[in-house]
């Protein structure tokens, strides 16, 4: 498929599933049944995720609801209603604890979590001043919803009075209309489920139409509070009871993975037997000021997740094992199964993840697996049905070798102080697999972002050997292409147009395109702070100076010794730095451009030496960025502020600054002078 129709049968199915979303969400009767709603969904999901031009607007992940209909009158949320990230099993929730760790740089992962079924309802929300229920809002697209104050008030478990003598003045509360499984039989009304009757009831244009329904409400939230008092979420609910609105009953703090999954399955056993629908468990940080610091992401908060019941499993037989190569080498084998559906979709491979989730779940070539498709996540073999296994079955014996016929190799992880669970190739560009991936980073969306030129393109460029090295994308014979099935003129013009764009292109993204590993978007940004311009980057490339920049290097916050090492072998196969060169010489490569943010620390130079207790690095470098301010990695005439952290700070840098008279705070000196 060329690059046009692929953006047809994109623009198509994304017009399609917002058709979907405006009779699901708007007018409370779906089109077609959740299944296939995710199905097409997860595909439009992975068409962004293959040519990431598609989401060039609008990720259709960002998408909330429904944009609002004219039935209503629009108000603006005073803080957006998002949607909830999710996740199918212990893995994922394990991986949403350490996310939150590693964000918050908080080693222990016993946080309380106030656990609260998710009610499969329509969300609303509630503003109250001094205690008068004054707005009732719909979520509407999140940013924008429908004023459905009048309807609202109908349903009795709504106060229209909180009487509390330490009420914030200004209360937003947030919670879930829904209807009980036995009103909804009674109901005469032809609606598909309880969520669509109690949508389709609560957003009758006449208040009185709503008055007839027996709507229900449970409280699970806020919006904005002003001033905030309250601590804790668990805290917050309590408020909620003693206010008179309905909370669910089952919600309780837990603590650990072992609580999460006892309190899961319980609930689980216990879903069929309650009167409301409920689709998972939503799991929230208790203590309001952590959630405070991990904020959201576009589309959903952070320090929440719904754990959602029963993900979609299928039995399926496996007819071969066989390994995928990526960019870094990361060899990661992949079973071949017998095509099964799974959730609306067939599925004929599934990762297998690495050699130690192999010979831990003891998977081989013949055996009969349950089969997962959680979300958009890759396909994975959960399980083996050990009863199944062949009697002449044969342990599963990993290769030692690359496809390219090279040897494979576990790394030393050097901030884990562990042997990497993955094994790798290191032939680098001598690796034709590796090289091929690599030119499918260089094109993708955050490096040269080249539109046209996505993972499918590559492989037939390759093929065709078009493209062997990435300075031939900037060589391609466009008569050639001219003349390949599904490429016509128009498309042609644009791809070249595409590719001299790219010729220009900043310092920092092209770090990140040559696809040194461990040096992500982040670490680029911080190497081209650094190098500032092409001239003074590539004398990395010249053998008898990097030894001397690398050393540099170390001073830089965020650069650490995993990254100095990997720059290292990198540059230090000749090929690579040939590479290098030869693309460099194709590009117009812009100098690094600092922006300036007007704030308290706007003019400002800060170090960080030593770890924090209370932020991770990150935090505290994007609380200073936010700020107007700018991290440096070493104490010059330009540094205005140390902070010291109490873990293993660096003497040598305390000292240079006390004799350079640069102001040194502590961390919680830091904190005050910030005023946070
Ligand atoms: P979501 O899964 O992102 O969940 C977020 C919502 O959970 C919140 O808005 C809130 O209303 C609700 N919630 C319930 N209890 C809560 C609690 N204790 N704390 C916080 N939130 C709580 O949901 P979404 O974005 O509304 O919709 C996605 C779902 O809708 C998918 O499952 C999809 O299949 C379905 N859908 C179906 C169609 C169709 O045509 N069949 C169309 C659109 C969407």
């Amino acid at each position: 498929m060329n690059k046009q129709d692929i953006k047809k049968k994109y623009n198509k199915e994304k017009k399609l599933l917002l058709k979907y979303n405006h009779h699901y969400f708007n007018l409370d009767s779906p089109l077609v049944p959740d299944s296939t709603y995710d199905q097409i969904k997860s595909g439009l999901i992975k068409l962004e995720k293959e040519f990431p031009y598609l989401k060039a607007k609008k990720s259709i992940q960002d998408q909330i609801g429904a944009p609002v209909t004219k039935k209503f009158k629009k108000i603006k949320h005073s803080k957006p209603m998002l949607s909830l990230s999710n996740t199918f099993n212990t893995d994922g929730m394990e991986d949403f604890i350490s996310k939150i760790s590693n964000y918050l740089n908080i080693e222990n992962k016993n946080y309380d979590f106030s656990s609260e079924l998710k009610i499969d309802g329509i969300s609303a929300s509630l503003t109250y001043e001094d205690g008068i229920l004054i707005k009732g809002l719909s979520r509407g697209d999140g940013i924008i919803g429908e004023d459905i104050l009048e309807n609202l008030k109908t349903i009795n478990q709504i106060p229209r009075k909180i009487a509390d003598i330490n009420l914030p003045k200004l209360l937003e509360i947030r919670g879930e209309v829904y209807l009980g499984k036995k009103d909804f039989k009674k109901l005469k009304k032809n609606f598909a489920n309880p969520r669509n009757a109690a949508g389709g009831s609560l957003r009758q244009k006449d208040p009185k139409e709503t008055e007839k329904i027996p709507l229900k409400f449970f409280a699970y939230g806020f919006g904005i509070i002003n001033p905030m008092i309250y601590k804790t979420q668990s805290e917050f609910i309590s408020k909620l009871k003693e206010w008179g609105f309905n909370v669910n009953p089952y919600n309780i703090l837990v603590n650990g993975i072992h609580e999460i999954e006892k309190h899961h399955k319980y609930i689980e056993s216990l879903r069929s037997s309650l009167d409301y629908d409920i689709d998972g468990i939503v799991f929230k940080i208790n203590d309001l000021s952590l959630q405070k610091r991990l904020g959201n992401t576009s589309n959903s908060p952070r320090w929440a997740t719904a754990y959602k019941f029963s993900s979609e499993k299928a039995i399926s037989v496996i007819k071969d094992i066989v390994i995928q190569v990526g960019r870094t080498g990361a060899i990661t084998p992949v079973a071949k199964i017998e095509p099964v559906t799974v959730g609306g979709v067939v599925v004929s491979n599934a990762t297998l993840h690495n050699e130690d989730e192999i010979n831990r779940k003891d998977v081989r070539v013949g055996d009969t697996i349950i089969v997962q498709r959680a979300g958009d996540v890759i396909p994975q073999v959960v399980s083996v049905k050990l009863d199944k296994r062949k009697k002449n079955s044969k342990k599963f014996i990993f290769p030692n070798k690359c496809l390219c016929g090279s040897k494979i190799q576990k790394e030393f992880n050097l901030s884990t102080k562990k042997e990497d669970a993955v094994r790798r190739c290191t032939k680098g560009y001598d690796c034709s697999f590796i090289a091929k991936e690599r030119l499918k980073h260089i094109v993708s969306k955050e490096a040269f972002n080249i539109d046209g030129l996505g993972k499918k393109v590559i492989d037939q460029f390759w093929k065709l050997r078009f493209i062997k090295n990435p300075s031939d994308i900037f060589e391609l014979d466009f008569n050639k292409i001219k003349k390949l099935e599904g490429w016509g003129d128009l498309s042609v013009k644009n791809l070249k147009l595409a590719i001299e764009q790219a010729k220009n292109i900043s310092l920092n993204r092209f770090i990140y395109s040559i696809g040194i590993r461990h040096i992500g978007q982040e670490n680029a940004k911080i190497l081209a702070s650094f190098f500032k311009s092409i001239d003074q980057f590539s004398n990395i490339l010249r053998k008898s100076n990097r030894d001397e920049i690398l050393k540099n290097l170390n001073d830089l916050d965020g650069i650490g010794e995993t990254q100095i090492l990997s720059l290292k072998n990198f540059f230090n196969k000749n090929k690579n730095v040939e590479i290098t060169e030869k693309l460099i010489k194709k590009l117009n490569i812009q100098d690094f451009r600092e922006i300036n943010i007007k704030g308290k620390l706007s003019n400002t130079n800060v170090m960080f030496t030593g770890g924090f207790e209370k932020i991770s690095r990150s935090e505290a470098k994007t609380l200073t960025e936010n700020l107007g301010g700018k991290v440096l990695g070493s104490v010059s005439k330009k540094l205005n502020i140390l902070v010291v952290g109490n873990s293993k700070p660096t003497k040598k840098k305390i000292e240079k600054a006390k004799e350079m008279k640069i102001k040194i705070y502590s961390e919680n000196e830091w904190y005050e002078f910030l005023n946070i």
